[in-house]
């Protein structure tokens, strides 16, 4: 049997990564900011499979305490734990020292423990963003968010530097650790407790009716399920040799969730908008509501995301959009979220 630490187990991935590896015969360690959130998070993993093999360490981010307890006796790291914030935060800081300084510590107290392999999750936050002058372009594992770009956020910031800080420490002092990315798009997929907090905002917001039209803005999707399986596959692959791998089932536009929700949930989705907002409008919009204004670049920019690497490495054949949009609804209603 071989341990496994995951860090920021309460999130909604992470739960599910767990998951995916108690279900494989993996011993769990999970991290977590306060001890209080492991009874919560126990609970959940326990209604979904056999959890006598989880345990847990505190440790946040932003300090050194608990990570090197966090590693004794672990076989290998995923690392899930970032800021993944509602709204841009006033200070930047905020999500960039816990994401950059937090994903070094990681990795110092992974080395300092001799843990051999980590898997570091990252986003497509890192790959398309800020390249909104090439339209209809084709992203792959090669490509990185342009941070010179006027419309870059916090959080495709704390992820892409992140990732560029974890590549380069594994460069200069890694030797010897096994080391990849696994670059998810919007996860969507079932929640398996109703902690959640932003990861399944969009769909909720959709849900309760907030938009009644959307903007013509377009999504990479993928199913929760497929990113843990990817996670737990890219543990198991012998050599990692720094892979990149984009978890993107398909790229669509903001206007199918509401279309495919109201097909496939019926009267529980009767608020979901089925329309969009012409751009002059929702340009209008922005004078007045700042939050609208990170989207505007994004207006009418179609793209494609190549995630061909990661299916021919894998073998994996992502659950459809048509199936994941729904299934994150489904269990928000289920858990009272929507
Ligand atoms: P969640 O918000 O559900 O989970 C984030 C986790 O990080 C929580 O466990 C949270 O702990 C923890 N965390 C946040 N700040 C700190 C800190 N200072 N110290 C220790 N732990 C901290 O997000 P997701 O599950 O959606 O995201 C997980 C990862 O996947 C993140 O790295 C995110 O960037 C990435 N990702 C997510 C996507 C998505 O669509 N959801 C898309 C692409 C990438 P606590 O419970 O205490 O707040």
């Amino acid at each position: 049997m071989r341990t496994i630490l995951v860090t920021g187990i309460s999130g909604f991935i992470a739960k599910h990564c767990a998951r995916e590896l108690l279900e494989h015969g993996y011993a769990v360690r999970g991290t977590v900011r306060h001890r209080d959130k492991a009874g919560q998070v126990r609970t959940t993993l326990e209604r979904h499979c056999d959890a006598s093999r989880l345990d847990f360490v505190e440790a946040d981010l932003l300090s050194d305490a608990g990570w090197e307890e966090a590693m004794q006796g672990v076989d290998a790291v995923l690392h899930l734990a970032s800021p993944f914030p509602m709204a841009q935060p006033r200070d930047p800081d905020e999500v960039l020292r816990p994401a950059i300084d937090g994903t070094l510590r990681v990795l110092r107290a992974c080395k300092g423990a001799g843990v051999p392999r980590l898997v570091l999750t990252s986003s497509t936050a890192a790959v398309v963003q800020g390249h909104q002058s090439t339209p209809r372009r084709r992203f792959t594992e090669k490509d990185w968010t342009n941070l010179a770009s006027p419309v870059i956020t916090a959080y495709t910031r704390s992820k892409t530097l992140a990732e560029q800080a974890a590549r380069e420490f594994v460069r200069s002092e890694g030797q010897g650790l096994a080391f990849a990315t696994i670059n998810p798009g919007v996860v969507l997929g079932p929640v398996l407790d109703a902690d959640v907090g932003a990861s399944a905002e969009i769909v909720q917001l959709i849900l309760r009716g907030k938009y009644p039209a959307v903007p013509r803005i377009w999504l990479p999707v993928v199913d929760v399920r497929d990113v843990a399986r990817l996670h737990r596959l890219a543990l198991e692959k012998p050599d990692l040799a720094g892979g990149r791998y984009l978890a993107v089932s398909e790229v669509v536009r903001f206007v199918e969730f509401g279309r495919v929700l109201r097909d496939r949930l019926g009267h529980a989705a009767r608020r979901a908008p089925t329309r969009e907002l012409p751009d002059f409008v929702v340009r209008a919009m922005a004078w007045i509501d700042p939050s609208v204004r990170t989207i505007l670049p994004d207006l009418g920019f179609e793209y494609a995301v190549d995630s061909s690497l990661t299916r021919d490495t894998f073998g994996i054949d992502f659950i459809p959009f048509t199936e994941s949009a729904p299934a994150m609804a489904s269990s928000l209603r289920e858990h009272g979220l929507a």
